[in-house]
């Protein structure tokens, strides 16, 4: 293990390099909000510093000082070349994108600029045929398109692109650390010019800052305006300790008057939610606006229909219509019959006439579970996702 400090190339940054044992993080259960079953970081800690980010809360990020140490995985490429090698003696791979971002690091924050682990793990995605999803904040994407273009032919790449609003005002005082959310809307356009799915995740909207209606349909025109192919929206978490800490100082600074408000939602919750009024009150503001604009929630079925396995299809579908009829208010089984489903060990497929035997499975999702067996779609997904 190997401290060093480079101040003198990338400002107040302490680096910390360490051996990983692995790198692909492989989920339970696909991950229906970036139609994944993999993610990898290969950096811990983030020296973007966003005001708000849960990377900071005790639990996610043990070393250093968040913000300002970064830990390298050195080996990353090596161990990801044992791991994803067709060679290596295991179970055979579960066909979906490849996430690259999200966590505790942005992939393509500065010291990428001297490491280049994300450029070197993507030659290996691009090796071994994978369809991967680019998740960043930081414009610096851009010097890998060459590689991402390739793997966009054989295979295919989203490139999102997370906000907190499109103000470049506001981020600058939440997000000191990263390009401008019109750079990174410059930064989509671009890759939506060269032929590249795009979303933006408009995660997390702060509370009483950038939550409202005129901030949430300023972005989601942005979005329309360059063409993104969807839009996903989600509230903040604040857990007590480091994170709340840390941004309250900067609530204080700038919006005093806001800390009472922030008192009455956020109110000591583990994960570190505010309550489900707060949350179902900006999800219908989010969805009456998308909803006008015609842009859909979540992923388009299209962009995932030809990579996922028939149980994986059936997974997400069903946990997409959970998400639209939780947002609205309504009650909704679908979250759990995917569950369900995400246990079995043999082919759904093998199961059609017994398919109410599954928990969480009645009549009508019976129904829309055989639909999208034969005809790889639902109608009623449709008619909730259409925007
Ligand atoms: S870019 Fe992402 S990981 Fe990095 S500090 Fe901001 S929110 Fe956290």
């Amino acid at each position: 293990m190997l401290k060093k400090s480079i101040s003198n190339r990338v400002k107040e940054m302490s680096i910390k390099e360490v051996k990983a044992k692995s790198i692909l993080r492989k989920h339970k259960k696909i991950e229906s909000w970036f139609i994944s079953h993999y993610g990898m970081n290969l950096y811990r800690g983030c020296t973007h510093n966003c005001v708000y980010c849960d990377g900071r809360a005790e639990g996610y990020y043990v070393d250093g000082e968040f913000g300002q140490d970064v830990v390298v995985k050195v080996n990353a490429i090596d161990i990801l070349q044992r791991e994803l090698s067709p060679k290596r003696k295991r179970t055979p791979f579960k066909q979906s994108f490849i996430m690259v971002g999200g966590g505790v690091g942005d992939s393509y924050q500065p010291i990428e600029k001297e490491y280049q682990l994300t450029r070197k793990a993507l030659r290996l995605v691009n090796q071994y045929n994978f369809p991967v999803h680019m998740l960043t904040k930081s414009t610096l994407i851009k010097k890998d398109i060459d590689i991402l273009k390739k793997i966009n032919e054989k295979n295919r790449v989203i490139v999102s692109f997370s906000f907190s609003s499109v103000d470049d005002k506001i981020s600058a005082i939440f997000e000191p650390g990263v390009p401008s959310p019109t750079e990174r809307l410059k930064t989509l356009a671009f890759f939506k010019d060269n032929g590249f799915a795009c979303g933006m995740f408009l995660v997390p909207v702060i509370p009483f800052i950038t939550d409202t209606p005129k901030l949430i349909e300023g972005a989601i025109k942005k979005a329309v305006e360059v063409g993104l192919d969807f839009v996903i929206f989600g509230g903040m978490t604040l857990k007590q300790g480091k994170q709340k800490d840390f941004f309250f100082n900067i609530l204080k600074k700038h919006y005093p008057k806001l800390t009472i408000e922030y008192e009455k939602i956020y109110t000591g919750d583990k994960w570190g939610n505010a309550t489900g009024e707060y949350y179902s009150s900006i999800n219908q503001t989010f969805n009456t606006i998308a909803k006008t604009y015609k842009i859909p929630r979540r992923i388009p079925v299209s962009l995932f229909k030809d990579i996922l396995s028939e149980d994986d299809l059936v997974i997400v579908i069903l946990e997409h219509i959970d998400y639209f009829l939780k947002t609205e208010g309504r009650p909704s089984p679908y979250g759990y019959a995917a569950y369900s489903i995400s246990k079995l060990k043999e082919p759904l497929r093998a199961m059609r006439g017994d398919l109410q035997k599954l928990k969480g499975v009645g009549k009508t999702t019976e129904r829309i579970i055989l639909e999208i067996l034969d005809i790889g779609t639902s109608s009623y997904y449709k008619k909730l996702s259409n925007p």
